[in-house]
């Protein structure tokens, strides 16, 4: 297993289409990543990171596709470029990840919360979403 970084590998950053073989990481955003690693001292399972443009296609969610922000799913995702991360942490509250990354990175990168976890890119400025069935975080 190729190492990119203390915690992640290759195959975790790669994208999971099965036939296109590419991958990318933006070393801002594994910077990060281990520093999340390393403050809940946990393993964090990653959902996808990289991905090529028909495995981002096949991605888009109905209701990413309709959002202001989206998941990263459209034409200028994130994770095309592997500058961004759908991830959990395992043991730990979605809510107390986003938590961390918020008090973190308060001007800057987009945090979305999602029933399964968090996605996270490097955006220079700030994109927040709440995808969550029952959602509190930004009341409409
Ligand atoms: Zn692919
Ligand atoms: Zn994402």
């Amino acid at each position: 297993m190729t190492q990119i970084s203390k915690h992640f590998t290759r195959a975790e950053n790669a994208c999971r289409c099965g036939d296109c073989n590419k991958f990318g990481a933006d070393i801002k955003l594994v910077q990060a990543m281990e520093l999340l690693r390393e403050h809940f001292d946990s393993p964090v399972i990653v959902h996808s990171w990289f991905r090529c443009r028909e495995h981002n296609n096949r991605s888009i969610t109905k209701k990413s596709a309709s959002g202001v922000y989206g998941a990263g799913s459209n034409d200028k995702s994130w994770h095309l470029t592997g500058s961004a991360i759908d991830f959990h942490v395992q043991g730990v509250d979605n809510a107390m990840v986003h938590h961390y990354l918020r008090s973190k990175y308060k001007g800057r990168h987009g945090v979305g919360i999602y029933d399964w976890g968090i996605h996270l890119d490097v955006r220079p400025l700030r994109a927040d979403w709440d995808e969550r069935q029952e959602s509190d975080l930004y009341p409409a």
